[in-house]
């Protein structure tokens, strides 16, 4: 089959420079090799997990706050097998919608394995050759498995596993205290199990702002999630029925299930890059410019193959630009305002530059306020109040540098920082605009104000020499 356009891997990365592609009038062939669309995010990544997610806050909901709001239903209980009926059907629309898609748009699903044999040619397994122009490098990411010894026990699963689950673990033990463990930990915390964390660094997320860290670190703690951090797990045993879970100087905790989320690493091996001349690390994945073009000009490289986001919005953006690029016009990456959302009770969401980050970069000349949920109506009378949105702010020219949020639906708010930074906005133009009344949107622009020092909604404090509040 000859293509204008080969991509190879049908994930958020491919599907979408696919999509794009064949918008632009190229003839395209996207070759992957599960019996779905969607790779790892709709498979099994953030939508099935997100749907749990929304299992345990129904849960939160009718045990924590329907009686309070005056709506009485009973005792809440957690059919997981219906849950998981739910998760399955999300997953299945999501990735059945790609299918529909690559139809309307004209994109030919090459379904098997592909390898490269050469810089034109993806050979097929069990399939015709495709021969391209220009191709895409979409693989994605595998789970990485450390060294640990006992960690072979089927016991011991990764996210894919644990999402396979049928029953809800008595006792799950998650090693990482990353995005993904701390997201499994704050479900299945909500689902009834008694939750150890094993984190090898000193905080949980350690990529994130310092604060919202240490506020989910305690929020977790709150819930009776027991966490063990800077310690090393040195080894597991598998007696047959339970786990005994070594970690740090000489501790143990028994477990059911563990779950081991450590990182992802790039999916560069064994898909013929070597053939095709595409030069890439087993590390750090295909390197690429800003065009999305790797050391072959004709062969582009987006997601979490080749970039170190791992995030699904980055793959979707890498891939416009990967497919516009591909079929002769111009487009770039601009990763300045990359939101990072991160769907744990409480939830995280940021966007631009952590405070560390900020003070790094711009010594004293950074101010910062922080708004407090419980001063907002919204989180008020839904019950939400713990936790805070930051504002971030350089003093020169008033530019918002970054936005950090822990709390309510932070992760559906996030967007209205990443528009602000995008369009190097100054922290007045946030502060200064009018926010609807009632909304948790409101605690953007409080926050703005509590940095400019004039909040209106919290008692004004004499400014400190790091923080405002
Ligand atoms: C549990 C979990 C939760 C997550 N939650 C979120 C979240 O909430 N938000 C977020 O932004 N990100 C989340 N992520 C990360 C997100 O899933 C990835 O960043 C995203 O899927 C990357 O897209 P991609 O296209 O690069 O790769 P993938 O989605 O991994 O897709 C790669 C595709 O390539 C196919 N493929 C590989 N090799 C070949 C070959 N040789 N031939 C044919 N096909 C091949 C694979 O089968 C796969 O379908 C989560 C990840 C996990 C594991």
């Amino acid at each position: 089959m000859d293509v204008d356009v080969a991509v190879l891997g049908g994930g958020p990365g491919g599907y979408t420079a696919a999509i794009r592609a064949a918008q632009l009038g190229a003839k395209v062939a996207c070759i992957e090799k599960e019996p779905e669309l969607g790779g790892t995010c709709l498979r099994v990544g953030c939508i099935p997990t997100k749907a749990w997610v929304q299992t345990a806050y129904a849960l939160k909901e009718a045990e924590e706050h329907f009686a309070k709001f005056g709506v009485q239903v009973g005792e809440a209980t957690l059919d997981f097998a219906a849950s998981n009926e739910w998760k399955a059907g999300v997953s299945k629309q999501m990735t059945g919608g790609v299918a529909t898609l690559f139809k309307a748009n004209g994109v030919e699903w090459v379904k098997g394995v592909g390898t490269f044999t050469d810089a034109n040619t993806i050979a097929v397994d069990g399939g015709e050759s495709v021969v391209f122009k220009s191709a895409i490098v979409a693989s994605g990411s595998y789970p990485l498995r450390p060294p640990i010894d006992g960690l072979d026990s089927p016991r011991c699963v990764d996210s894919t596993g644990l999402l396979g689950q049928e029953q809800v673990p008595g006792r799950l033990v998650v090693l990482g205290g990353g995005i993904i463990g701390c997201e499994f930990a704050s479900i299945f915390r909500r689902f009834g199990s008694e939750v150890t964390v094993v984190e090898m660094l000193d905080t949980l997320i350690p990529q994130e702002d310092a604060d919202a860290a240490k506020e989910l670190a305690k929020q977790f703690e709150r819930r009776g999630i027991s966490l063990h951090l800077g310690k090393q797990c040195t080894k597991v045993d598998d007696d047959g029925s339970q786990l005994t879970v070594h970690f740090g100087e000489g501790e143990t905790v028994q477990a059911d299930l563990m779950l081991v989320s450590v990182g992802r690493g790039p999916l560069v091996e064994g898909i013929g890059l070597e053939a095709a001349g595409v030069e890439f690390d087993r590390r750090t994945g295909v390197a690429t410019d800003e065009h999305r073009r790797t050391s072959v000009p004709h062969i582009y490289a987006v997601g979490d193959c080749a970039g170190y986001w791992q995030l699904a919005h980055t793959a979707f953006r890498e891939g416009e630009v990967a497919a516009e690029n591909a079929t002769g016009h111009e487009a770039v990456v601009d990763a300045r305002a990359v939101p990072r959302p991160i769907y744990t009770d409480p939830e995280i969401a940021a966007v631009g530059l952590t405070e560390e980050q900020a003070r790094e970069q711009y010594g004293d000349d950074v101010a910062v306020g922080r708004f407090p949920w419980i001063a907002n109506a919204r989180a008020v009378m839904q019950d939400e109040t713990v936790g805070w949105v930051k504002s971030i702010h350089e003093t020169r020219y008033g530019e918002l540098l970054g936005l950090v949020m822990v709390g309510p639906h932070v992760t559906d708010l996030v967007e209205a920082g990443v528009i602000a930074i995008d369009a190097e906005s100054t922290v007045e133009t946030v502060a200064d605009g009018i926010a609807p009344h009632p909304t948790l949107s409101e605690a953007i622009k409080e926050a703005g104000l509590v940095a400019l020092g004039r909040p209106i909604h919290i008692a004004r404090r004499k400014p400190r020499a790091q923080t405002t509040a």
